[in-house]
């Protein structure tokens, strides 16, 4: 962890505090009455305390550097001054917190907000259905959408995917530690190669293609298929521009509903609000969450073109629909970020600046070992396994930064810096990075031949 320093605050010291040895730590409390389920707070076993922008604090004052960033929900970093003011404000006004989903100001404010910074610029029509505040209860409810509007059971879903963990979400997820958690089988998903799945030559596409065109394939035709532009969980694997749009036109042909989830690669992660902005395709449902409160403040929803807006009252129910402190900084966040395009430049050459300290990491190693990818600000190092990955994320928190793995092996580790970190932060973080990475290369048998020349 970083020590602030007396001389500079802004400019971390690198701490070699043993995180293993940080036997000052007292966690007994979770350790004792917190379920094994807890899975974050594993591999960093600190108190954090409060958080400020890119920047998370322990109990005992020691900073990391953020490059988890709430799994992707702290687009605008930690306690946002902008958002913070505005929330403080509409709570000491007495503002409705909790209203069902009743009409309320909030509600009204954010509505307005998002069709005009976010809809009309696009020229996109959709309704907004306000589900349950996790990401996977807007999946659910697209999936439950698509099925009622087709009258079919079956979902496309991709290799690699991550919908989230209720059962329905969980059907169109393709991880096996999660599947096996579920206790009954999952069904209603058909599972198909994500782009490059089955290498760089072959277009999965035409794949999919053909097996929705074969009535002998053994695939239920569908009502809709389900995909994210880069997959935050699966590993940083990027569909790209000319696959979704191929995609789109599979799914017009076989008269299937196109669902982007956008819960993590969107709210700008890629360099753009939404991340198929400049892809060409319009998607009959899009899924949102994470970021979209832009204060980490639980919100999720899922847009409906109205034509599919085929809902009757309350059939897709829950007592939390429409959080107002959400809708207070969701507003406040969308029309500080986006009302122009300022924001999305400096996060698309934020991007291009962390893919290319990244090449110059990997640059260092065989491709086997370490590979970059990634897309925008959604961009990591894969190496070739995922024990390796996880030593470089134990060396990094080492020396002050929180950052975590994602992949089908855990093997890829995923910068997610909040998009409103400093340039001299991003560079930091990615210095303990390359550090980290270099020990754990060097330490592993060999490490010294595998260097690239
Ligand atoms: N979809 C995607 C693309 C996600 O990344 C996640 C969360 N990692 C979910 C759905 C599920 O969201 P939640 O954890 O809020 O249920």
């Amino acid at each position: 962890m970083m020590k602030e320093t007396e001389n500079d605050p802004k400019k971390p010291a690198i701490s070699t505090r043993s995180v293993q040895s940080n036997d000052e730590v007292d966690t007994a409390v979770f350790d004792e009455l917190e379920s094994e389920v807890r899975s974050y707070a594993r591999n960093y076993p600190v108190i954090f305390d409060r958080a400020e922008g890119a920047y998370l604090y322990d109990q005992d004052g020691a900073r990391y550097l953020d490059f988890l960033a709430g799994a992707g929900s702290l687009n605008y970093g930690h306690n946002n001054p902008i958002l913070k003011e505005k929330l403080i404000e509409y709570i000491e006004y007495g503002g409705v917190t909790h209203s069902l989903d009743l009409h309320t100001t909030a509600k009204e404010r954010f509505l307005d907000a998002l069709n005009e910074v976010i809809f009309k610029p696009r020229d996109m029509n959709y309704v907004v259905q306000f589900t349950g505040p996790t990401g996977s209860n807007a999946v659910e409810a697209a999936l439950k959408i698509a099925r009622k509007v087709k009258g079919r059971h079956n979902i496309i879903a991709f290799t690699n995917g991550f919908h989230g963990v209720t059962v329905g979400a969980m059907a169109a997820t393709g991880n096996s530690h999660h599947r096996d958690a579920s206790g009954v089988p999952l069904v209603g998903a058909t599972h198909m190669p994500f782009d490059g799945y089955l290498g760089a030559d072959v277009d999965t596409t035409e794949y999919l293609d053909r097996m929705l065109s074969d009535p002998s394939s053994g695939i239920d035709h569908p009502a809709a298929a389900i995909v994210e532009t880069v997959q935050g969980e699966g590993g940083l694997n990027v569909a790209s521009f000319d696959w979704l749009r191929k995609l789109e036109r599979v799914c017009r042909k076989h008269h299937m509903l196109l669902i982007v989830d956008d819960i993590q690669a969107g709210c700008g992660r890629t360099g753009t609000f939404f991340s198929f902005d400049g892809a060409g395709v319009s998607p009959d449902i899009i899924t949102m969450s994470k970021s979209l409160s832009g204060y980490g403040l639980p919100f999720a929803v899922t847009m409906i073109k109205p034509e599919y807006d085929q809902w009757k009252p309350g059939e897709h129910n829950g007592t939390f629909r429409g959080n107002n402190h959400a809708f207070v900084t969701a507003t406040t966040a969308l029309r500080h970020f986006w009302s122009d395009d300022s924001f999305a430049r400096e996060v698309q050459q934020k991007g291009a600046l962390l893919m290319k300290r990244l090449d110059e990491i990997a640059a260092r190693y065989d491709d086997s070992l370490v590979r970059s990818k990634g897309r925008g600000m959604m961009c990591g190092l894969t190496f070739a396994t995922g024990e390796m990955a996880g030593a470089v994320t134990r060396e990094a928190f080492e020396m002050g930064l929180v950052i975590e793995t994602s992949g089908p092996e855990d093997e890829v580790v995923k910068c997610l810096a909040p998009l409103v970190i400093s340039e001299q932060d991003l560079l930091q973080g990615l210095d303990i990075l390359e550090q980290a990475t270099a020990k754990v290369m060097a330490s592993m048998d060999g490490g010294a031949d595998s260097a690239a020349a």
